[in-house]
């Protein structure tokens, strides 16, 4: 399926990026008129994504963050966030909640809230190479509200 409206941002993995990236797909996505739960999910869970790649992807440098965003006929959003960083070597356990490989700092809890959160998150990294998110949420709308 090919979606009806896209978009590809590209900046500089600095924190205050995060609040860049989520609140341009908010923007973007309010075109699916979501209310305003499906809005904050949607936002809760690029944040989290876009703050593994701030964190993780490169932990030591600034890196590039890769951010696309489509919205499909059928009232569904996808925002895939890749970067060219670290890598994850063993994606399901990464994805196991409360694991995390910053302990201390973090709780482990950031693809668990994705996965909450969204109807589907989708992982592929390698090492070295880099790690992409495909995050899937279905917007039914302020109408489904009514
Ligand atoms: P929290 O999100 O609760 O602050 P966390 O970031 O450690 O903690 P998750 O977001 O669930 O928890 O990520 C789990 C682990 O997966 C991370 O600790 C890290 O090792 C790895 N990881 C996640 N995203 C990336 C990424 N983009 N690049 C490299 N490693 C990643
Ligand atoms: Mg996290």
């Amino acid at each position: 399926m090919k979606p009806v409206n896209e978009i590809h941002l590209r900046f500089q993995s600095h924190s205050v990026n995060e609040g860049f990236a989520r609140a341009a797909v908010a923007a973007f996505a309010s075109q699916l008129d979501p209310n305003i739960e499906e809005l904050a999910d949607l936002k809760t869970a690029v944040s989290e994504s876009v703050t593994n790649c701030i964190v993780h992807a490169y932990p030591h440098s600034v890196g590039e963050i890769f951010l696309w965003a489509g919205l499909f006929a059928d009232g569904t959003v996808k925002v895939r966030i890749r970067d060219r960083g670290v890598g994850i070597p063993d994606v399901r356990q990464a994805m196991e909640p409360l694991f995390t490989t910053l302990g201390g700092e973090r709780a482990g809890l950031g693809f668990a809230v994705m996965e909450s959160f969204c109807d589907r998150v989708r992982v592929h990294s390698r090492v070295g190479k880099g790690t992409s998110v495909t995050l899937v949420k279905r917007i039914a709308g302020r109408d489904a509200d009514a």
